[in-house]
């Protein structure tokens, strides 16, 4: 199948640059926002009813977002342009100038959203670290400032990723979340989830997506993740929420216009590249177990979904064994300090994660 959808769009077919070409022939492992819509997922934005959805009128954006605040059991949801800016958007929403936000140190919404909560909300943040990027209702519970305490940052907001992409794909337990979810609500705090990969964690866990839904004021979620879409994220919560989320939206310049197309892909996607993330995640395990035969590997993170983490023994560098790997033809991205990390998804098949497990095992 991906070696289809991969055909379909060969940059050789409009005559691009030899860099194009040379990246499609590679096993891209770098990241799930590296795929390409496939077939079926480009005939259904093809055919997609459009409107102006400034103006609310694009049928296909207004179906997904009713579709997805369904399946989540929330009032509404928001289809805005990426993840970070889903994020962005609950952050200015759910607090004031000046307040403090409670979350890992491994946090997106921190490391890879270019200083975007000081930009657009002037808060400040509390961390926690430890445990794969995961947090739990104690650590949480440390470090909420009393209110009545003016030397202090006003508590407003904490924030939880799942699964955490430098946490190497970590998932949460329901049972912990809800229990920072009953403290948020004790305390007067705003619950948000970063769920780029929700749906990874949703499959790995074999939950629902209601179950998540009712823990929190709002979630965002990647379509262009795992999920295969080419563009897209979509906020949930509840319609007072939303509806301030579409003014912060405006403002950020993330209203589009006959976007049809792109919410056409993400209703495909929540029907046809959801229970298929179970596949991603046994490629990923299949990394695993490649990488544990290796004697130049020093540690393993333990892997839950789509995310593979390893390190380097010191003494192997980084550099060298990218450039190694690239010469055989596979992607994957470092970290840093010897960090490395495959990501599996619809575009690399099973075969071809064969294929790397041979090259990692000869490699000495
Ligand atoms: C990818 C990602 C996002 C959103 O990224 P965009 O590229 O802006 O869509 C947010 N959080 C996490 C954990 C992610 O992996």
């Amino acid at each position: 199948m991906s070696g289809f959808q991969r055909e379909n769009c060969n940059p050789e077919r409009v005559g691009v640059s030899a860099k194009a070409s040379y990246l499609y022939r590679m096993i891209d492992l770098r990241s799930d926002t590296f795929t390409l819509p496939t077939r079926e997922m480009r005939e259904a934005m093809y055919n997609a009813p459009l409107g102006d959805d400034v103006f609310g009128e694009d049928p296909s954006i207004n179906a997904l977002q009713e579709k997805a605040a369904a399946l989540f059991g929330m009032e509404a949801a928001l289809f805005c342009p990426s993840g970070t800016m889903t994020n962005q958007i609950a952050v200015k929403v759910h607090t004031r100038p000046g307040d403090e936000i409670i979350c890992h140190e491994y946090a997106h919404i921190y490391n890879y959203e270019g200083g975007g909560v000081a930009f657009n909300s002037a808060c400040q943040m509390r961390f926690i670290s430890g445990n794969r990027g995961l947090i739990t209702a104690d650590e949480v519970a440390a470090r909420i400032n009393p209110a009545h305490d003016i030397h202090a940052a006003r508590t407003s907001l904490v924030e939880v990723e799942n699964t955490c992409n430098k946490g190497g794909g970590s998932c949460y337990e329901l049972e912990e979340l809800k229990q920072i979810s009953a403290l948020c609500k004790q305390h007067d705090l705003k619950f948000h989830m970063d769920g780029a990969r929700l749906w990874n964690a949703l499959v790995a866990k074999k939950e629902t997506p209601e179950t998540y839904g009712q823990l929190f004021d709002s979630i965002s979620i990647c379509l262009s993740k795992g999920l295969g879409c080419p563009v897209g994220s979509l906020l949930l919560g509840s319609t007072g929420f939303i509806r301030e989320a579409l003014r912060v939206r405006k403002k950020l310049g993330g209203g589009m216009r006959q976007a049809g197309m792109l919410a056409a892909a993400g209703s495909y996607a929540l029907e046809h590249h959801v229970a298929r993330l179970a596949e991603d995640h046994l490629k990923a395990r299949r990394l695993q177990e490649a990488l544990e035969d290796c004697l130049w590997v020093k540690a393993i993170e333990r892997v839950e979904t789509n995310i593979v983490i390893f390190y380097l023994h010191p003494g192997r560098e980084e550099k060298a064994f990218l450039d190694r790997m690239k010469e055989q033809d596979i992607l994957l991205i470092g970290m840093g300090q010897g960090k490395l990390r495959f990501v599996t998804h619809l575009d690399v098949s099973m075969e071809q994660v064969d294929q790397v497990a041979e090259v990692l095992k000869k490699l000495n």
